[in-house]
């Protein structure tokens, strides 16, 4: 235990009062927590919110934060300075200032010397709860101390340049906490000498290995898995990241909203964002049904899907190196969920070549994604090479199979099937007969008829932007007559 956490602890005695602290000297003051600021990853913001939490607990529990994001409070550290000896000022308190966000004044005030949280507005002073004085309050402080006594000649960074320094500062003061409990721990007893312990090396005192830092807390362990040094429980890090690493602590106080889990799968651990998930099959989607082939059902289908409630929350699936059996993509782009998770998978649907999967709601609703014969129903993809749909309305025509049945039977319904008049300039795709009239769907600047999804690049021929839909052509455009 280190000199000014021996202060601490003799400080705190339950009943000890004195008069509200106010310190007219305060120097500077950080704000850690707010809902304006989006945090800057201050390494004290963990530490201010564990605080936060008890004070509000114990005198305005109705306000008391559940968690350091939702932005109801407003808190700063600071610290004040005295003089009592010549030379430069010593660090005489901490100063945490809390208040809601809705209010302009402080409500609560922890310092550390007296160690009291201070009510304002009532104006009394009760003593801090000694697990919180010996653990959170002690590391705050010698946090606090670090940073008072280094880096003295920068003039007021601002709020990045100031949570960098801060985290290279708690970072060398964990370093030399690894240092010290090797120490402790004996395990270098003989082997060094103590004055290197006093160094902020960010190597490892035994093997020389780089010490490596959780993200959150920053506290220290060697890298090397064989060093004695290393943290038992050993830090985590997600397996393609390596610097996306997490203390065992941390990761259990972050618990699912953490930023690295373990894979199902392989067990390696992996950063959240890289992990697939499955949304949720929507309940109950209500599309408004628009005409064949308008383009409106499009953003209609996304509408439904997002205002749809679903059959479960987000639920993990696995990293991006693993399958787990059941999970399926759906071939849409539209679809309500990047991955599917079995049980919402179950109604999916697959072309006859294996290409194509689609859930039950995208291979419906999404157009182009599963191409069914109006006949026989079956699903198809564009690449089974099976049938033939207008890439514009998608109006199927028959499969292959069916339409070798049907040609020489009924005429009348054939009527009603697309006739293919054209196809697209650059992927060959083919356009029905009611769609080939229509000019937007020509190149605007060398009229060459494109597709629907060509139309959303550059035109291989004049290297023009095609243009939107809506735009009108001036020619009636080439319409590259097929024989069907
Ligand atoms: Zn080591
Ligand atoms: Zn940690
Ligand atoms: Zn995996
Ligand atoms: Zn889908
Ligand atoms: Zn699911
Ligand atoms: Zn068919
Ligand atoms: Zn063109
Ligand atoms: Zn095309």
């Amino acid at each position: 235990m280190n000199r000014r956490l021996l202060i601490f602890v003799a400080a705190c005695v339950p009943g000890s009062s004195s008069t509200p602290f106010i310190h007219l000297l305060c120097m500077p003051t950080w704000t850690i927590i707010s809902p304006c600021e989006k945090d800057y990853d201050h390494p004290m913001r963990m530490y201010i919110f564990r605080v936060m939490q008890t004070v509000y607990r114990m005198l305005d529990s109705s306000n008391e934060p559940s968690s350091v994001d939702e932005g109801k409070h407003i808190a700063t550290l600071g610290y004040a300075m005295s003089q009592e000896k010549p030379g430069s000022p010593d660090l005489s308190s901490v100063v945490i200032h809390f208040r809601l966000s809705t209010q302009s004044v402080t409500q609560f005030v922890v310092t550390t010397s007296p160690l009291q949280f201070v009510d304002m507005a009532r104006n009394i002073c009760i003593p801090v709860p000694c697990d919180l004085a010996v653990s959170v309050i002690a590391d705050i402080d010698e946090f606090v101390f670090a940073r008072s006594t280094s880096f003295r000649e920068l003039n007021n960074p601002g709020p990045v340049e100031e949570c960098d320094l801060a985290r290279r500062i708690w970072k060398q003061v964990q370093a030399k906490r690894y240092h010290r409990r090797l120490l402790q721990q004996e395990v270098i007893g003989d082997i060094i000498d103590i004055a290197c312990l006093r160094t902020r090396s960010p190597r490892c005192s035994i093997c020389d290995s780089n010490l490596i830092h959780c993200n959150s807390c920053q506290v220290a362990s060697c890298e090397s898995d064989n060093c004695p040094g290393s943290s038992e429980p050993p830090l985590t890090w997600c397996s393609r990241h390596e610097k996306e690493v997490l203390c065992f602590p941390c990761l259990e106080e972050w618990g699912c909203t953490g930023e690295i889990e373990k894979c199902p799968a392989c067990k390696s651990w992996c950063c959240t964002r890289n992990m697939s998930s499955c949304n949720g099959h929507p309940i109950d989607i209500q599309l408004i049904p628009g005409l064949p082939g308008s383009k409106s059902v499009l953003p209609n289908l996304i509408v439904a899907y997002a205002k749809s409630e679903r059959v479960h929350s987000p639920k993990r699936g696995c990293c991006m190196k693993c399958e787990l059996p059941g999970w399926r993509n759906c071939n849409s782009t539209l679809c309500w969920s990047k991955t599917i998770c079995p049980e919402c998978a179950s109604g999916g649907v697959a072309c006859l070549c294996q290409e194509v999967w689609a859930c039950d709601l995208c291979a419906e609703h999404s157009p182009g994604v599963v191409i069914r014969c109006p006949r026989c129903n079956r699903p198809f993809c564009s690449s089974c090479s099976y049938i033939d749909e207008c890439q514009e309305c998608h109006r199927a025509h028959l499969c292959y199979d069916c339409a070798e049945e049907e040609s020489d039977v009924d005429d009348g319904v054939m009527m009603e099937r697309p006739k293919f008049v054209a196809s697209c300039g650059s992927c060959q795709a083919k356009v029905c007969d009611r769609c080939v009239s229509d000019s937007a769907f020509s190149c605007s600047g060398c009229s060459k008829r494109l597709c629907t999804s060509c139309r959303m690049s550059l035109c291989d021929d004049c290297r023009q932007w095609s243009g939107s839909d809506d735009e009108e052509s001036e020619t009636s455009g080439d319409t590259g007559a097929l024989d069907v």
